[in-house]
């Protein structure tokens, strides 16, 4: 078993624990107390590697650029012949295929860029600020001294990190490793989440819909989240509210899952069974955090596996996903550190209600007014079981605790949802 303690510990050391009324910050900490980064590694071709967590740093085995380069398509010579306003063209340094011999004093060369600065030069002075005749180049103005040449490891130098173990990797990371003709990287394994739906009124797509039955839309939501995660997800299915039948599937979860997800069962009607269930399985808590929407969640471990009851509501799978489940999932992949989503300023265009004592994440469309400046306007509805919103919106409008009912124009903290996942 770990070393780590264990959740109730961690909790009875907290003096201001309320289950009943938990702060959304102090909910992310106490989650990320209790998370343990996956430790198994794989080697993958680099093309495979974006979106994976580096295991190892990247350093660097040369300098890039390798040699002192031309920035600009111009004339190479040397600073001290500045102010002589005419030189001597005698050759031309191509991109790969660099001027042979040494430029003297009172000459020049042609040179594009990336080709590179050949020996007796060290400046390069851009083609439109010259007027050519014949074999001579005028500078009709000077650059500046060591101007236009992009010099060895000014880029990377050999030796240093260039990217740092628990980097997830973006495309440029990936274009940066290629430049330094690395072609294989090491990286976490993946993470490996399993998920499920539970209610008793829930269909899955394909079969018509009874009596008083919806569509089990959160099991789409989820999967799709996870996916541009990058972890592997195992689809569980709709379990319905059944003792029986949900420990059988979170037992099943427990044993080839690093993390679980459910949607559902956690508010106040229905999280007595869950509650038991959970308390037996593994060790569990039950809050009721200080927000909207997403009021209920339940975090621990079932097995050795991390557990997150979701809320069943649409919207609050997602906002709890996007809050909680985002950051715990990036830090068990490996990667450090998890930055905060940037919070934006923007003025909103309609009065907001909202009640102080919780964070509220409304859903809003941020748009530039015509003097460029961002403005959000609530999507209409907040209701937490209307998934239009969130699909009309492209950002949440953040309250904090603190904030109360505000006039329109004020200004307000959002979180655009584009490239959070
Ligand atoms: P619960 O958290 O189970 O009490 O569910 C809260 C609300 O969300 C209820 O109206 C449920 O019908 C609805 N709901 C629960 N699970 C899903 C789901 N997988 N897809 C769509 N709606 C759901
Ligand atoms: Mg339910």
């Amino acid at each position: 078993m770990s070393m780590q303690p264990s959740l109730n510990q961690l909790i009875s050391c907290q003096d201001d624990y309320d289950p009943n009324s938990m702060p959304v910050e102090q909910a992310r900490k106490f989650i990320r107390n209790f998370l343990n980064p996956v430790s198994a590694t794989e080697t993958l071709p680099l093309k495979a590697a974006r979106g994976r967590v580096l295991a190892a740093s990247i350093v660097s085995p040369l300098n890039v650029p390798g040699h002192d380069n031309s920035a600009m398509d111009g004339f190479a010579l040397h600073s001290r012949d500045l102010n002589t306003a005419s030189l001597k063209i005698v050759g031309t340094a191509y991109a790969g295929k660099p001027f042979p011999g040494t430029v003297k004093a009172g000459e020049c060369i042609r040179i594009m860029t990336g080709a590179l600065v050949p020996e007796g030069t060290d400046t390069v002075i851009m083609q439109e600020r010259t007027q050519v005749s014949g074999e001579i180049m005028t500078m009709l103005e000077p650059p500046a001294p060591q101007a236009n040449v992009r010099y060895a490891g000014e880029d990377l130098k050999a030796g240093h990190a260039v990217l740092e173990k628990g980097r997830r990797l973006r495309p440029a990371d990936i274009g940066l490793i290629a430049s330094l003709g690395i072609g294989e990287v090491l990286v976490y394994r993946k993470l490996k989440v399993a998920f499920f739906s539970t209610g008793d009124e829930l269909v899955s797509i394909g079969k018509p819909l009874g009596e008083g039955q919806i569509y089990d839309s959160n099991r789409y939501t989820l999967h799709s989240m996870l996916e541009s995660l990058g972890v592997e997800v195992t689809d569980m299915g709709v379990v319905p509210d059944d003792p029986q039948a949900l420990e059988q599937t979170l037992v099943q979860a427990s044993a080839q899952a690093d993390v679980i997800l459910t949607s559902g069962g956690v508010s106040v009607g229905e999280a007595d069974f869950m509650k038991q269930l959970l308390e037996k399985l593994g060790q569990v808590v039950f809050w009721k955090i200080a927000m909207k929407p997403g009021r209920p969640l339940a975090y621990g471990k079932v097995g050795e596996a991390h557990y997150f009851g979701l809320p069943g509501n649409p919207v609050s799978v997602m906002v709890t996903f996007y809050q909680f489940v985002r950051d715990a999932l990036l830090c068990l992949m490996g990667q450090t550190p998890v930055p905060a989503l940037p919070l934006l300023k923007a003025t909103c265009t309609e009065p907001i209600r909202k009640l102080a004592g919780r964070t509220e994440f409304q859903r809003g469309i941020l748009f530039a007014d015509p003097a460029g400046v961002w403005q959000v306007r609530p999507t209409g509805n907040q209701g937490s079981g209307i998934l239009r919103s969130m699909s009309e919106a492209n950002c949440f409008i953040v309250l904090d605790d603190h904030v109360g009912n505000l006039p329109a124009g004020a200004e307000v903290q959002v979180q655009v949802m584009e490239g959070i996942l």
